[in-house]
């Protein structure tokens, strides 16, 4: 195939040959395979993944580590220590270990998640529409494009109704380009000029398309522009404070350690012994692992998300969520099924209606429907941009009820088609409420419903829409096979009738039509006025059942929750109290909303559960009503339209299935099921995974306090060394690993959705925090140095079994301290602390390797330590246990 760089001068036939395609049927599978590896996979640049080795390589990378291995290697060289030597080296090999299989998770976890929000396109192949990967598109293949659409490649138009494309990303012009299908001649247009073409990175502002795909990957015009792309990942608050705090962390304890190096020379031991202490202390207590572990955290946590329904397509939602204090959300789809079925049909002061098998009945007698009502269901199959594949409607719930309902009474939507072509449209857009096409009527279609025959052809617009909207543009009405005029009378009478549907729950459309007998300007101004009324049609959509339960639980975790709707008042506050969301509150209206002042507005905002008839645009004030009370909102959306309001609430959130590529891409969280009820799940998932970030970062800290303070102390106070370099690597080794994990995977505690939201902004590490942190590391150095203080003089045990007692005790400590993080509300000494299976496996598991290194002989000589007696171990117990006690009791007279 040649590199042509001017398609647009092309026809569409040569494009047809040229690419060895066919604009009817697309490709066949097994050509686009071939293709796709001959071409590659269309997306601008591979990412270099780091291999497993680079990653456990940089688990070595922290300076102090090298520091640490010069000094093993000096101590092993010249000191001829070579058991330490070995010793240490052993100890970091596993550390890295840990590290590594940490970040090795994080990596595969990001990758699955990167896979799951990758772009979609639809492509024709073998002459059926099929959703594939955009990378999968190749050269030839021919693609479909609809409002809010990415364009996955650069693409000849071949086909298209209003289409129009906002190029901003790629030429930097920010309205809509509209576009045709005929060949331009000038080959050097600019690209920006070359109206048939679409290209890759724009996406389509309205309309649809087909378009055959002459460029994919690096060949693309977007291709062309390199590293424009390059997105940075963007640290999460959390993360951004823990390396923030980190540094001062890490000078702190360099300083002490400084100081323990200092006084130990001063003392008297050995510069190299007490040289591998400070630097294994420095090692051990500065946390450097931590945006690791809490990158794992997230990116598990978000695992865990996705298979419940919520996509994060950006980690620091994650911690939005947790301190989400309100939830809008749209009406249609997220808090009802999004089942629509036409349900009543009004037309000539009767009203009609349409059960499952398809029979109309009047007041619950069956009756045949006139020649006329077959109008209504003509217009609502025609004007309509839903298709049905296999019985099932695809596309606008609300436009595949209306084909539905046409079937039933024996309207096919294929049949119809032939008989009055499609020629213009103005597609449904929720600010608008409406929807129009422009038919040629070719055999009468619509002269036999007046009973008189014309061959002259007919032009005609189909309109349906909100009846307020389209009565308004009503001057006429269809009544007993003519057209009527509309007297003001009339008017208010349906409109009463649609308000008394809308009571009812029912979402309704009015449907109504022009003609012409030219092919009219698809201008909405001009095309839509002057109709003539036929009809209402009201349809039911069933909250999902899974709502009831989820608005309670936003009720008690404090999370306000808000309907916004584009449906009449009346539907949604029959809505908004079956599924107990009013309660007490206000519903407003679009109209209402308008005339308030953003001040007004954010005096309310607490007060008002519904908003009804609003556009999108009006998203963006209530969002900022919310901000301005120092809210954390968010926001649903699923049309293009709601693409900045989404983008501006604290959390996007965009539908997996009805929302539009555009959407998606400015979302914090996509749901796969549109459904409401999975919003307060991952609000309850961000809270639980901030929470056990939480628990392991004070847990850790506390530990590392207690190492430094039990060094340091000792150090003041003239005593011997407490704990030797390997020693204190190990206690790191020990807690920091299996225990912390054990931590970050905590059950919920009970209270979990029983309490307000956290504030945001209220950091993990504040000033209480800090003081927490400070003294339970202090309680437990406490416990470890009693336990060196009896061991020399009471027990008066040799130096190495002091140490080992030290050792042993500060190893248990912070071991059973873990169970002061299980749960705030509760005692240590209940059953909640035992609750979580892998904390439990983890303590018992540590204490067991930790018994290994005190009674496997070799183990023995490596970690210096020795045989421990009946007394040791009362003394161990007394110091391990009694810091567990002192600081449960502690923190139940704080809750109190
Ligand atoms: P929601 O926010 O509940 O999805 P929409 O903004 O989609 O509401 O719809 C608002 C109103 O527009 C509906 O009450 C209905 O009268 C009308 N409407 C909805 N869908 C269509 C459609 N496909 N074609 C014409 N009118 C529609
Ligand atoms: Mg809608």
């Amino acid at each position: 195939m040649p590199e042509i760089k001017y398609w647009h001068t092309l026809k569409i036939r040569e494009i047809e040959s040229i690419l060895e395609t066919d604009v009817k049927a697309g490709l066949h599978p097994k050509q686009a395979g071939n293709r796709l590896i001959h071409f590659g996979p269309n997306e601008l640049e591979e990412k270099k993944k780091p291999s497993p080795l680079q990653i456990f390589l940089s688990q070595f990378k922290d300076f102090l580590v090298y520091v640490l291995i010069v000094a093993i290697i000096v101590s092993g060289l010249v000191l001829r220590e070579l058991v330490d030597a070995l010793a240490i080296s052993a100890i970091l090999i596993l550390n890295a270990i840990l590290g590594f299989v940490q970040e090795f998770r994080a990596e595969k976890a990001m990758e699955a998640l990167k896979r799951l929000t990758a772009p979609t396109a639809k492509v024709i192949r073998l002459g059926q529409e099929v959703e594939i990967s955009a990378e999968e598109v190749v050269p030839g293949d021919l693609t479909i494009l609809e409002t809010g659409d990415h364009v996955p490649a650069d693409a000849r138009i071949i086909e298209c109704i209003a289409f129009a494309t906002d190029e901003s990303a790629l030429t930097g012009e920010s309205q809509p380009v509209n576009k045709h299908t005929e060949p331009i001649s000038n080959r050097l247009l600019p690209l920006g000029d070359r109206k048939n073409m679409v290209y890759m990175g724009t996406a389509v502002a309205r309309g649809k398309a087909k378009a055959v795909v002459v460029a994919t990957g690096k060949s693309t015009e977007m291709g062309q522009i390199a590293g424009m792309l390059q997105i940075a990942e963007e640290k999460t608050p959390l993360q951004k404070e823990l390396k923030r705090v980190g540094k001062r962390i890490a000078v702190l304890c360099l300083l002490v350690c400084f100081i323990v190096f200092l006084s130990g020379i001063l003392r008297g031991f050995s510069w190299a012994l007490m040289f591998l202490a400070a630097v294994s202390l420095a090692v051990a207590a500065i946390p450097e692992g931590l945006p690791a572990v809490v990158t794992v955290t997230l990116a598990l946590g978000v695992q865990n998300m996705a298979k419940k329904n919520a996509i994060v397509r950006r980690l620091h939602a994650v911690e939005t969520l947790g301190s989400a204090t309100a939830i809008c959300t749209d009406k249609t789809g997220t808090l009802t099924k999004n089942q629509m079925t036409v349900k009543l049909i009004y037309f000539e002061d009767k009203m009609w209606e349409l059960t499952d098998e398809g029979r109309l009945k009047i007041h619950g007698k069956e009756a045949a429907p006139s020649e006329d009502l077959m109008l209504l269901f003509k217009i609502a199959a025609l004007c309509n941009d839903a298709r049905i594949r296999d019985g099932k409607p695809i596309g606008d719930p609300t436009d595949g009820a209306l084909l539905i309902a046409a079937e039933k009474v024996g309207l096919g939507k294929d049949a119809l088609e032939k008989r009055a072509p499609c020629l213009n449209e103005i597609p449904f857009d929720s600010e608008r409420k409406r929807m129009t096409t422009v038919h040629k009527l070719v055999d009468g279609l619509w002269s036999m419903v007046y009973g008189k025959k014309t061959d002259e052809p007919v032009y005609v617009a189909l309109v349906k829409g909100a009846p307020e909207v389209i009565l308004a543009r009503c001057s006429s009405i269809h009544r007993g096979g003519s057209i009527k005029s509309l007297s003001e009378e009339e008017r208010k009478r349906l409109l009463h009738k649609n308000g008394g549907m809308a009571r009812r729950g029912y979402r309704v459309l009015a449907m109504a039509y022009r003609e012409f007998s030219e092919p009219p300007e698809i201008e909405p101004e001009a095309l839509e006025r002057d109709l003539t009324f036929v009809g209402l049609v009201g349809m039911t959509d069933p909250p999902r059942s899974e709502v009831y339960e989820a608005i309670k639980t936003c009720h008690k975790a404090n999370v306000q929750a808000v309907m916004i709707t584009g449906d009449h008042k009346l539907t949604a506050e029959t809505v908004a109290r079956e599924i107990s969301l009013l309660d007490r509150k206000q519903i407003i209206t679009g109209t209402e909303l308008k005339e308030m002042s953003e001040r007004e507005l954010t005096s309310r905002i607490e007060e008002i559960a519904v908003y009804a008839r609003v556009d999108p645009r009006d998203k963006i004030k209530i969002i900022k009503a919310f901000k301005n009370r120092g809210h954390i909102v968010g926001m649903t959306g699923d049309g293009v339209n709601d693409a900045p309001a989404v983008k501006m609430a604290d959390i996007g959130i965009a539908m997996g299935i009805a929302g539009t590529d555009v959407t998606k891409e400015a979302s914090d969280i996509t749901l796969a099921d549109d459904n409401f009820a999975t919003i307060v799940t991952a609000i309850r998932e961000g809270r639980l995974i901030f929470d056990n970030i939480k628990k392991f970062i004070l847990f850790l800290l506390s530990c590392n306090v207690s190492e430094v303070l039990t060094m340091f102390l000792a150090m003041i106070a003239g005593f011997p060394l407490p704990l030797l370099p390997v020693q204190i690597l190990w206690i790191n080794f020990v807690t920091d690993g299996l225990p912390a994990l054990a931590l970050g995977v905590d059950p919920p505690a009970p209270d979990l959705m029983d309490r307000p939201p956290r504030r945001i902004g209220e950091g993990i590490l504040a000033k209480e925090k800090q003081l927490q942190i400070l003294w339970q590391g202090l309680i437990l150095t406490l416990g470890a140095l009693f336990a060196f203080m009896a061991g020399l003089f009471w027990l008066k045990v040799p130096l190495r079994g002091a140490q080992s007692m030290v050792f042993t005790a500060l190893v248990l400590a912070q071991i059973l301290h873990t169970l002061n993080f299980r749960c705030e509300r509760h005692s240590v000494f209940t059953f909640h602390s035992l609750a979580n299976k892998s904390l439990l496996a983890a303590i018992w598991g540590s204490i067991i390797l930790h018994l290994g290194v005190l009674y496997i002989p070799p183990l023995q000589s490596i970690f210096h330590t020795t045989f421990l007696g009946a007394r040791e171990w009362g003394i161990i117990l007394t110091a391990s246990l009694v810091p567990l006690i002192i600081i449960d009791a502690i923190r139940n007279i704080a809750r109190k």
